[in-house]
């Protein structure tokens, strides 16, 4: 980790310098103009030329595009931040995505802006982020001036210090495996401890996190635990056991059995608490014979108050991520992501010159389904079908409620032949068992339109919907609960 220059030599000149990467010309002279009457400012045309800028001086600030000639804007913030930390990073991209924005501001770019921008509109973040910067380093400096003062004094302000670290790292990311990361390893560095682990009890998500100190998880001890891959460290450990709702809040008790090497740890457990409301749990496993120290505890009380809102806060934004993915009724994939993954499949199968085969269902006489029962009950009818629907697909393929009772299925790498299969095997699971609800058993069945797409032909995706949807008519109009192979043109 890199240590600013400016923070060693005094903090006069800092909110001055940036460094401006664009591959436009006439974008690197707008902002040098916008900038230069307060700042100096330095150009590079691409990361080559950044890289070799920002190993030879200490910038304050570095503005780049997303998209340089030679590389991404990635690189040019992963190299400004190897070599100081706090250096702050304004990303700026002409077609940027929800996605590249997360990346940016995961790998630690302070802020994100969109061209075209106002001028006000970049003066005021650049002015902003130059404060975070002084700020940044003008706390360091105080920290290091705590050499200074008697060793009981120096234990809290170190705390402090780490404290304000971890809370900058925390602020610095968007995904919830990040921030987990984040937390266990300062926790396990903190508390000493052999393993921490976090419970997150949501609404909709019961989910543990775990990750040893150093070196491989003792499996054994675990008694039951899975892990699954520690390659990297770290994992999510026996979701299914969590999601099952079996454990409220205690890592090793629950249908595996008692965690048997429990005696062989003494365990901290910090609650996750948010507005009064218990999220999870924060739990410390240390070695039998370790002292538990007062301000050890508190540190980890402090950590878990700083981390909660933050976990709270990334399990919601999944959530609304996720939601306007799904369909509310069956829980399947709704409309909208229906026809974003055809695309991305189009686009795959013209890549690769592979196939990929589309579904069309249709649910037969639904209207005397709904007019005999109620509306009610044709939802539970629905519901019925995407589940059967989900429980004949492969992991990979998308099954989508794509209307009322119309559904639909992609399946990657499905040639016609497996495709019909599958087809097939979803239209019988429907008219072999009638669905049964708790007031009537009620047998129904579905109509089916397949097209087969071969990237070696490409067809555009309207096109390939409406052979779907017309082998879906021939369907209904041959007698319908059956599967019609649609005939592509190329
Ligand atoms: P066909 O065999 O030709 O498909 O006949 P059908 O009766 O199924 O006719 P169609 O597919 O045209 O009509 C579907 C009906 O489904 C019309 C609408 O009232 C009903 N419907 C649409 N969305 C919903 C829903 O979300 N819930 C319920 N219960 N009914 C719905
Ligand atoms: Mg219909
Ligand atoms: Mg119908």
């Amino acid at each position: 980790m890199g240590v600013p220059g400016k923070m060693a030599t005094g903090s006069a000149s800092v909110g001055r310098s940036i460094l401006v990467v664009d591959g436009d010309p006439s974008v690197r002279d707008f902002l040098a103009g916008a900038l230069r009457e307060r700042y100096d400012v330095a150009l590079a045309a691409g990361v080559d030329e950044a890289v070799e800028l920002i190993g030879a001086s200490d910038f304050d600030l570095v503005i780049t595009d997303l998209g340089l000639p030679d590389a991404t804007g990635l690189t040019v913030l992963a190299c400004a931040k190897s070599r100081d930390e706090f250096v702050e990073v304004l990303m700026i991209s002409g077609n940027a995505t929800v996605d590249s924005a997360a990346a940016a501001v995961n790998n630690g770019a302070g802020s994100y802006l969109l061209k075209p921008f106002a001028l006000n509109e970049l003066r005021g973040r650049v002015e902003k982020m130059m404060a975070m910067r002084a700020f940044h380093l003008k706390s360091l400096m105080l920290m290091k001036d705590s050499d200074l003062v008697s060793p009981a004094v120096k234990g809290h302000v170190d705390d402090l210090a780490s404290l304000y670290h971890f809370t900058r790292k925390l602020t610095l990311t968007l995904e919830i495996s990040e921030v987990m990361r984040i937390t266990l390893e300062e926790a396990n560095c903190k508390a000493d401890a052999k393993f921490c682990t976090i419970e997150v009890c949501l609404p909709d998500y019961r989910e543990i996190y775990s990750m040893p100190q150093a070196g491989e998880f003792d499996r054994a001890a675990q008694g039951g635990v899975f892990v699954e891959n520690w390659a990297d460290a770290f994992v999510g450990i026996d979701k299914e056991r969590f999601q099952s709702g079996a454990v409220p809040h205690y890592v090793y008790r629950g249908r595996r059995g008692e965690f048997s090497a429990a005696a062989a740890y003494k365990c901290l457990n910090f609650p996750l608490v948010v507005t009064g409301k218990t999220i999870g749990s924060l739990t410390v496993w240390l070695a039998a014979n370790a002292d538990i120290d007062e301000r050890r505890s508190r540190y980890l009380h402090i950590l878990t108050s700083f981390t909660s809102p933050v976990i709270e806060h990334v399990y919601l934004d999944l959530q609304t991520r996720l939601q306007a993915k799904t369909d509310n009724l069956t829980g399947i994939a709704n409309h909208r992501y229906f026809y974003e993954a055809l695309e991305r499949e189009i686009a795959r199968a013209n890549r690769k010159k592979s196939v990929f085969a589309l579904l069309l269902a249709d649910i037969d006489d639904f209207k005397a389904i709904n007019d005999t029962y109620g509306h009610q009950t044709g939802d539970a009818v629905i519901v019925d079908l995407a589940k059967r629907v989900s429980e004949n697909i492969r992991t990979g393929d998308v099954a989508a409620r794509y209307g009322g009772e119309e559904f639909g299925v992609i399946l990657p790498e499905s040639d016609p032949v497996g495709a019909l299969a599958m087809s097939k095997r979803i239209c019988e699971s429907i008219s072999g068992t009638p669905y049964a609800g708790a007031k009537h058993e009620i047998p129904y069945t579905a109509s089916f339109g397949l097209a087969c797409y071969d990237g070696n032909n490409p067809v555009k995706k309207d096109e390939l919907i409406l052979s779907a949807d017309s082998a879906l008519y021939k369907s209904k109009t041959d007698g319908k609960n059956r599967v019609t192979v649609a005939e592509l043109k190329g």
